[in-house]
């Protein structure tokens, strides 16, 4: 049991972190720089990344499920649609289309802002939760290398505050002040990793016409290095669409409406631009270049002070295109909440036992942190522009192979699904060379030997 803790950042991981953790604790006082609570959801100044796609993952949805026990059904009041991943969407990979067929992957699209809304009620609702709003951390309180609490004062005043916690979160999203605060008080930053793929988001919305239903989702990837155009429409709350244009390697989509229809017309296929061409938009368009990857490794610092946490984005942010960001945070909120439970049920930890806490639940959530990052970095430097991470040998290598199994995915459903599987997270990446996969592609690459052979004669 926790006696105070303070979250620094009501943003997704802050209320899905509060969420998991609430029952552990006596009292949670999330702090965030702007305003949380509204009588609907609203795009939020500290957030904005909140105008563009938010895909939440199948496993991410499972575990908000858990979390949240009426997840569910708020989304269903704000009719946010259910979508199979498989059968209702065309995913476009290099090379051609996915089969579509009914699968258990199903999600609920829906703007970011009804996602953060439906979280945000739930812990509104928490009892031991206090939400103060427009109340920005400045720095932390350290007293013989444990955190004590946070210096906040008002976002509109200067008139400052200390409030007091046995342990702080800090969930303060890709922008965290944390390396700074750390340094102001004569501790070294922690080693960051950063790798830069230069690519930027443009969205905004459409009203679907009453006629569609063709489908409800279209994912166009981009393929490194020739093709550099991805985008995703998606059908979510209120029968809209919301068109996330994708640009990497520089190849920024634009903000001005002849740009954003001049880069939909040049994806590898003319599905979305067809749908979209004669709409009018009923929102501006939105862009964000705020998509670097970057890790700043908290879990190795040997002198992070007692009480302190970094979470989320703060810890660990990946370029969004891959679509892992808030189902990693729901994955390691989980932990931590598992973490507690086991720890101590109903006396206050000693500084010993959160120290005990945080190492276990940085170890285990390295893990996912790991995978995510690998798989969103290595793919990144796939693109000769991207800053940060080159590949060796074995590691091209292994994309050849990974472009095998799409090309096989085209042909075999049970190979899609289990793309499809482990990009939601449902199952391990290690599935990838799974024996299955590798027969197929195997029998993949002898058929295409053979047919280069015969048609040689
Ligand atoms: C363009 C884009 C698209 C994305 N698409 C996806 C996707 O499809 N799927 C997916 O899973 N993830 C996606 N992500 C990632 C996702 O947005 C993040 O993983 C998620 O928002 C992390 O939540 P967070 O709470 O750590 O940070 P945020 O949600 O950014 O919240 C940070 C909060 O901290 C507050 N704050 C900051 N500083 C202070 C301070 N000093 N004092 C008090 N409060 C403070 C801010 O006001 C804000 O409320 C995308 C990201 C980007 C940039």
């Amino acid at each position: 049991m926790l006696n105070h803790v303070v979250v620094i950042g009501g943003g997704f991981s802050g209320m899905v972190y509060t969420a998991a953790i609430a029952p552990y604790c006596q009292k949670i006082t999330v702090l965030d720089a702007g305003v949380l609570v509204f009588d609907t959801p609203q795009y939020r100044a500290g957030v904005p990344q909140d105008r563009h796609q938010h895909t939440l993952l199948l496993k991410g949805r499972q575990i908000l499920q858990q979390l949240i026990p009426d997840f569910e059904a708020r989304l269903d009041e704000l009719n946010v649609p259910e979508t199979d991943y498989i059968d209702d969407c065309l995913l476009f990979t290099h090379g051609g289309k996915l089969p579509r067929f009914p699968s258990r992957v199903k999600i609920r699209p829906c703007l970011r802002p009804t996602l953060d809304w439906v979280i945000t009620q739930h812990v509104i609702g928490l009892e031991n939760v206090e939400l103060r709003e427009n109340t920005r951390v400045k720095v932390l309180d350290i007293v013989n290398a444990t955190v004590k609490g946070v210096k906040v004062s008002g976002a509109k005043s200067e008139t400052e505050e200390i409030i007091g916690a046995d342990l702080v979160l800090d969930c303060s999203g890709r922008q965290s002040k944390m390396p700074k605060w750390l340094e102001e008080c004569g501790i070294a930053a922690p080693k960051l990793s950063k790798v830069v793929p230069h690519l930027g988001y443009a969205s905004c919305l459409y009203q679907k016409p009453p006629s569609h239903s063709a489908w409800k989702g279209v994912e166009v990837a981009c393929h490194a290095p020739d093709n550099p155009r991805a985008a995703g429409l998606w059908e979510v709350e209120n029968n809209q669409w919301l068109l996330t244009l994708i640009g990497t390697a520089k190849n920024f989509p634009g903000n001005k409406p002849e740009e954003f229809l001049d880069f939909a017309k040049q994806l590898s296929t003319p599905v979305i631009y067809d749908a979209i061409a004669d709409l009018e938009p009923i929102s501006a368009i939105r862009t964000n270049r705020g998509t670097d990857n970057q890790w700043y490794h908290y879990e190795k610092m040997n002198n992070l002070p007692s009480g302190l946490l970094v979470c989320g984005d703060a810890h660990c942010c990946f370029n969004p295109y891959y679509g892992q960001g808030m189902t990693i945070v729901a994955i390691t909120a989980k932990l931590l909440a598992d973490n507690l439970k086991k720890s101590s049920a109903t006396e206050p930890l000693t500084p010993q036992q959160l120290d005990k806490l945080r190492k276990s639940y940085y170890r285990k959530s390295f893990r996912y942190q790991w995978v995510g990052w690998t798989m969103a970095t290595f793919e990144d430097a796939r693109w000769p522009t991207t800053e940060g991470l080159k590949l060796r040998w074995y590691e091209k290598l292994f994309f050849k192979y990974l472009d095998t199994v799409l090309a096989v995915s085209l042909e075999n459903d049970s190979v899609a699904k289990r793309c499809v599987e482990i990009a939601n997270m449902t199952i391990g990446v290690q599935h990838i060379v799974h024996p299955y996969l590798l027969i197929q592609c195997l029998k993949k690459m002898i058929a295409v030997t053979n047919n280069e052979n015969n048609y040689g004669r």
